[in-house]
């Protein structure tokens, strides 16, 4: 994704349990739960760009962030269905046929009454066609069209969501796209509450810092120009962290609308938590979203002046240990109360954007690769019974932002994650890519060829 691109957003929403982990899967192409190598990590995509018939578009799990709904169900899902009311282009409401109509269910629809955006409802769990009858009940709902599904099995799916976006604006043409020269494009994201808005705040606050507050590009996006150090810096879509007197409800803080939305059009991420709370899984899955959306990332600890000196170290190391997926990631202890090391902020943002927009000359980039592959082999590919050397023969950077370098070699398949993130590892240590995430694609090359 580029970051100057905004898609239109289609939103899924849906009380827990009705299949929407299951249906965005479906449409993401891929298992969702992706588990990473590294021992005990597993993370949910949350966000995914669509193609379909030509459309191209962000699906959106909305519930993918949301805090445990425990005890307050109905609230929760209204406050997630008015989020994508006010920020998606298309909803995609999903209800459960096989449970039938629930309270929560209705309390979602009420809110989804009010709005005319594009909008379908998708009754899960009809495996088969001769369950039909059951949507039935859902016609109690008022909200049209309204289709049998099943995520499980594919059925109908595809038809319904590409009847949905069907009316959604073509995304915008590169020319239109906001220029990149007015500066570097940073998002503040973060769970609610871990202090995204002081910190944006207190940073335009400083005096070094010349603010221009400008309209966005599509929807009601806020982009905050301002400049440090004479370089221009924007901080994208502040809907969610706007300055003091135009507040947005906390539901939309954070949630998981807000953050793909400017995580798409941003290269450097500032992923905020709450140094005192500590690194929970919430955290997590943000921090995941700014790795899948290719941003560079500064994470904050924030708040660090409510954690006692002699807590700090083991409060950074579990910050760490919540980050391992990504060790890329810079920590920067910051008190959007007292000032501390705000000021370290844009320099390092600045530093981030460089990175993850560094170009290497393939010369260079082939005698590392040589010389690596030289000093730590590889290890053997198996075929039924013979053992062969996996060979490497050469790369070629083909994007950045983030840096995406293709790797030609025998045997792809039989490359271990742990091999490839070595590669990576060493790439980001050698080309000064620290902070930017990396892409890696092995493509096979015969021998002699
Ligand atoms: P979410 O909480 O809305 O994300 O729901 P999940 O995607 O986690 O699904 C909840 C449960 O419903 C899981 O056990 C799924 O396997 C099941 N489920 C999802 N889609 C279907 C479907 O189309 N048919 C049936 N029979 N079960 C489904
Ligand atoms: P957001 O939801 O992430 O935008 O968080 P806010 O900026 O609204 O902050 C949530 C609460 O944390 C507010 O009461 C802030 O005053 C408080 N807060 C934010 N940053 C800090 C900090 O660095 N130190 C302390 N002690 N409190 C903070």
């Amino acid at each position: 994704m580029s970051p100057s691109e905004a898609l239109p957003i289609v939103a899924i929403v849906g009380r827990p349990n009705v299949g929407k982990s299951t249906l965005f899967n479906r449409y993401a192409g891929h298992r969702r739960a992706l588990v990473e190598d590294t021992p005990g990590v597993t993370r949910d995509r949350i966000a995914e760009e669509i193609h379909l018939e030509g459309k191209r578009f962000l699906l959106v799990d909305t519930a993918g962030l949301d805090p445990d709904a425990e005890g307050a169900l109905t609230r929760a899902v209204q406050a997630q269905a008015e989020v994508a009311v006010a920020q998606a282009d298309a909803i995609l409401l999903l209800v459960d046929g096989r449970a039938g109509l629930l309270p929560a269910d209705e309390a979602i629809a009420r809110v989804l009454r009010k709005t005319q955006k594009p909008l379908a409802v998708a009754v899960n769990k009809i495996d088969q066609p001769s369950q039909t009858d059951r949507l039935a009940e859902f016609y109690r709902l008022g909200l049209e069209p309204m289709r049998p599904v099943s995520a499980e099995h594919g059925l109908g799916a595809f038809d319904l969501l590409e009847e949905l976006v069907a009316v959604l604006p073509e995304p915008p043409s590169s020319e239109s796209a906001p220029d990149e020269d007015q500066g570097v494009r940073i998002a503040v994201v973060g769970r609610p509450n871990v202090g995204k808005s002081s910190l944006v705040n207190r940073l335009l606050g400083e005096d070094r810092v010349v603010v221009s507050s400008a309209p966005g590009t599509t929807r009601d996006a806020i982009d905050i120009r301002f400049e440090f150090a004479g370089k221009p810096l924007v901080l994208v879509d502040t809907a969610g962290v706007r300055r003091p007197g135009r507040r947005t409800r906390t539901a939309e803080r954070g949630s998981a609308l807000m953050t793909a939305r400017s995580l798409e059009r941003a290269q450097v991420a500032l992923l905020v938590v709450d140094a005192e709370e500590g690194f929970s899984d919430q955290d997590a899955r943000v921090a995941s979203m700014v790795g899948d959306f290719g941003c560079a990332s500064l994470v904050l600890a924030n708040k660090w002046d409510k954690v006692d000196r002699e807590r700090g170290e083991g409060v950074l190391e579990g910050i760490r240990h919540g980050l391992r997926f990504m060790p890329e990631a810079t920590v920067l202890t910051t008190s959007a109360r007292t000032g501390w090391r705000l000021n370290r902020i844009c320099p390092l943002a600045l530093e981030l954007a460089r990175a993850g927009e560094r170009r290497i000359g393939t010369a260079e980039l082939n005698r590392w690769l040589e010389e690596t592959v030289r000093r730590h082999a590889p290890p053997m590919a198996r075929r039924g019974r013979t053992r062969r050397p996996i060979k490497f023969f050469y790369a070629a950077q083909t994007g950045v932002h983030p840096p995406t370098f293709v790797f030609f070699c025998t045997d792809p398949a039989a490359v271990r994650p742990s091999y490839q993130r070595f590669l990576e590892n060493r790439l980001r240590e050698r080309f000064d890519l620290a902070g930017t995430p990396v892409r890696i694609r092995l493509r096979t090359r015969r021998e002699g060829k």
